[in-house]
């Protein structure tokens, strides 16, 4: 129980992240797999993992950066 993460998407910090399918012959070959955000399409074979307690402060610091960097290009 202690040791249960989520994975956390870096991209929009929600939590709908499933398993990528779509390159089953690739990982059969040895290819990383790869997740996928279902909330904004972002794939990558390294989400973040972080605690159920941890979820709303990444959340929180994914939107901060966000945000930051949505005023640097204004
Ligand atoms: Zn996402």
């Amino acid at each position: 129980m202690e040791n249960k993460r989520v994975l956390l998407c870096p991209n929009c910090g929600s939590t709908e992240v499933k398993r990528d399918n779509s390159n089953l012959a690739a990982i059969r070959f040895g290819a990383p797999i790869w997740m996928k955000c279902q909330a904004c399409g972002f794939k990558s074979p390294a989400f973040l993992e972080v605690k159920p307690e941890e979820v709303e402060k990444i959340r929180e610091e994914i939107k901060n950066a966000i945000k930051e960097e949505q005023d640097l290009n204004q």
